[in-house]
């Protein structure tokens, strides 16, 4: 039976195996493979992706006895195998400026991975701009100010309740004028007001593209970790609102595995250009498949 009293933060195969033994093996049958299909749903990855995962590790094996370590790697490999054509950075043309949307709602760490990405940028040599686009929440703007401070990075504001749009627009001649390589725009996430939000991100990209008609040039959506299957509903909103180009997961640091990025790579393939691994501005890492494997596995 699935070992229940092991805290949630043990691993998917810990979890299967027990860990009374250090050792321990079990005959891969049936009701094995059930439990491990379970484990693997609650993970967040997904039915159908848990389904052929397990169907891949039961394939010749059946009836053998398997160790721990046996199952830790071939389901590494698994999960790895359908992580690494999602691992990609954010890509960087020699578009002057190029144009990144950020989308996601509240909370999920937009204004933390823009301060994270700009620092990040602007160590690489590049020049970076930020605009404030939520807004509507003035903490939201006064925070994307700190990051901006910290990361070295200029923010455009605008007064509380205007037009993001004008100020997008703003943001990309000031952008074009200094020659900035980068120009980051910071969105509302208020999408239990889904129509707005769909109209506003769709204005900011009408007026952008007056200026180039090709920006945004990328479209990254920041989902947080925590919420589990929740980023799942959110990059299907997301995708209707915006042309979501790619994924940020924050707060991979905590005791969420981010299981549902398996799911997220399995459905839509949206390249995963970074990870949030803290609160702090070096705390953004490239997205590591195996590492990640490892650690849902666990
Ligand atoms: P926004 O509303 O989407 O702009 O979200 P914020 O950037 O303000 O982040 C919301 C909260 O999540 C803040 O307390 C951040 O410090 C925290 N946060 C963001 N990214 C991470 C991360 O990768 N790890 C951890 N532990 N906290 C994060």
């Amino acid at each position: 039976t699935i070992d229940h009293e092991q805290p949630k933060k043990a691993g998917i195969v810990d979890r299967l195996m027990g860990r009374a033994d250090n050792s321990p093996r079990r005959t891969l049958d049936d009701e094995m493979l059930e439990q491990l299909e379970e484990l693997l749903i609650a993970s967040d990855m997904g039915v159908d992706t848990a389904l052929r995962v397990t169907a891949n590790i039961a394939e010749g094996r059946m009836g053998r006895k398997v160790s721990v370590n046996e199952i830790k790697t071939l389901l590494a490999e698994e999960v790895t195998r359908i992580m690494e054509p999602v691992a990609r950075p954010l890509p960087l043309y020699t578009k002057k400026p190029q144009v990144v949307l950020v989308v996601g709602v509240n909370g999920s760490g937009k204004t933390t991975t823009i301060g994270k990405l700009a620092s990040q940028f602007r160590a690489a040599g590049k020049k970076v701009v930020i605009a404030a686009g939520d807004t509507f929440r003035a903490a939201a703007v006064e925070q994307l100010q700190v990051w901006g401070d910290r990361a070295g990075v200029p923010v455009m504001t605008a007064p509380e309740g205007s037009d993001p749009a004008s100020l997008a627009f703003d943001a990309m001649t000031k952008a074009q004028e200094d020659g900035a390589d980068l120009l980051m725009i910071d969105t509302a996430g208020r999408l239990q007001n889904r129509q707005d939000l769909m109209e506003e991100l769709a204005k900011i990209v009408r007026v952008i593209r007056k200026k180039d008609p090709d920006a945004p040039h990328n479209t990254l959506l920041v989902l947080d970790a925590t919420t589990g299957q929740n980023a799942l509903v959110q990059t299907e909103a997301f995708q209707k609102l915006a042309d979501v180009s790619g994924l940020v997961m924050t707060k991979l640091d905590g005791t969420a595995k981010g299981g549902v990025l398996v799911a997220l790579a399995d459905k839509f393939a949206l390249p995963i250009h970074a990870i949030g691994v803290g609160e702090q501005i070096d705390d953004l890492a490239p997205f590591d498949p195996e590492d990640f494997a490892k650690a849902l596995v666990g």
